[in-house]
């Protein structure tokens, strides 16, 4: 199974993608976490993590070059769940380029829809677990002990990204530059729309009943 996850920040890609790895047994490819894992003591450390603060998309061949060495090692020959990637027209003509190269096609992608006021909601309140990334949100999924995981009790952490200003970059370079995605993939016949709202759980077994259909 190959899946491409689409949505605004904060649609809860991360989350929907982790569940599907468990699914499906397939790993979860995040373009930010792999930007967010560039050791920041080198040249390009620095930059990438100045693009990232100001929500601007890094250059195209970094991700490119990433996700096309990502996709060939050998966990993910039963198939991958992209999370964050492609965040333009290049980048998705890039990695169907690579596909096709590799004889292999992607099965859904999956855009889970988001209002922009619900956006800014969800990013200022959420929160990651700094050592096994489990997410948790305030309002709609607190941890059991304030800004401590429930599974592992190590301590929580907010993104730097997730603050008011560089969230409404973020959505402005998303309607700009990956909105349009859907109608790439739209053209393709296998984009699924569903709704980011409700439960993670609803959210999960509404994607899994339209990836089943
Ligand atoms: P979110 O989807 O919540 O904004 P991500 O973790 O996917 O969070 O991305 C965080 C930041 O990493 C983006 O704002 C961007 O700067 C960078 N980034 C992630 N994926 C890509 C990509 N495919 N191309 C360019 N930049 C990216
Ligand atoms: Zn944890």
């Amino acid at each position: 199974m190959r899946l491409i996850l689409l949505g605004p920040p904060g649609a809860g890609k991360g989350t929907q993608a982790k569940m599907l790895k468990e699914k499906f047994q397939i790993p979860q490819i995040s373009t930010g976490d792999i930007l967010r894992a560039v050791d920041e003591d080198t040249e390009l450390g620095v930059e990438v993590k100045k693009i990232m603060a100001a929500g601007q998309l890094v250059p195209d061949d970094m991700v490119v070059d990433a996700i096309k060495e990502r996709i060939r090692q050998a966990d993910c020959a039963t198939g991958f769940i992209l999370d964050g990637f492609p965040r333009n027209i290049a980048q998705a003509e890039k990695l169907s380029e690579t596909l096709i190269d590799m004889s292999l096609a992607i099965d859904n992608v999956i855009d889970l829809e988001l209002d922009p006021e619900e956006v800014v909601e969800r990013l200022t309140g959420r929160s990651t677990c700094s050592n096994c990334g489990a997410m948790f949100h305030q309002v709609s999924r607190p941890p059991k002990v304030s800004g401590v995981c429930d599974g592992c009790e190590s301590k929580l952490a907010q993104r730097s990204d997730d603050n008011i200003e560089t969230i409404q970059k973020r959505l402005k370079v998303y309607e700009e530059s990956t909105a349009p995605l859907k109608e790439f993939y739209k053209k393709q016949g296998n984009l699924i729309t569903v709704e980011a709202k409700g439960s993670v759980e609803e959210i999960f077994s509404h994607v899994c009943k339209m990836i089943e259909r």
